[in-house]
């Protein structure tokens, strides 16, 4: 079935925000940097790598069906953090955002009944869970370290484990 204009359009505009949160990620990744939390960067520049599948997930489903991906411009993302905690509050809180974005579309797809969309989106459903959980978790971590350069070296370290698969 041919996707509907309106639908194409509303996923096409998350395609967009998908790419501003790979830059909002790469700006976090240099701010890291700067603050030699290798770690954090390393996390940060993975994230950045997956909101570009993400992207193409919603690039991919327009294309398939009929649509027309168009490339708008991308928002410039913020470059400075007064603290890690403050980035990783940041990175929540536009995650809280992108599921209430893709909560839309979803009801979007439903009121249409396209039957097409709803297993795509289904799986940005699960998987905004875990961009929240992992976000949110660091977040509280960062809160508990509050003072400690220790706890806060440990944490960084640990996060630099993350695998790019
Ligand atoms: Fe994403
Ligand atoms: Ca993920």
């Amino acid at each position: 079935m041919e996707i509907s204009k309106e639908l194409a359009e509303a996923i096409n505009d998350q395609l967009n925000f998908e790419l501003y949160s790979g830059y909002i990620y790469l700006s976090m990744a240099s701010w890291f940097e700067e603050q030699n939390l290798d770690g954090m960067a390393h996390w940060m520049k993975i994230q950045a790598k997956e909101e570009y599948e993400h992207a193409m997930r919603f690039w991919d489903h327009i294309v398939d069906r009929g649509g027309r991906a168009e490339m708008k411009a991308i928002k410039a993302p913020a470059t400075n953090w007064e603290s890690p905690l403050d980035a990783w509050q940041d990175a929540y809180d536009h995650e809280k955002v992108v599921t209430e974005r893709i909560f839309k579309i979803g009801e979007l797809a439903e009121s249409e009944n396209d039957k097409s969309a709803i297993p795509m989106l289904n799986w940005f459903y699960d998987e905004q869970v875990e961009e929240e959980e992992q976000t949110m978790r660091v977040r509280d971590l960062l809160k508990k370290i509050g003072d400690s350069t220790n706890a806060l070296f440990m944490l960084d370290a640990r996060l630099g484990q993350r695998e790019d698969k």
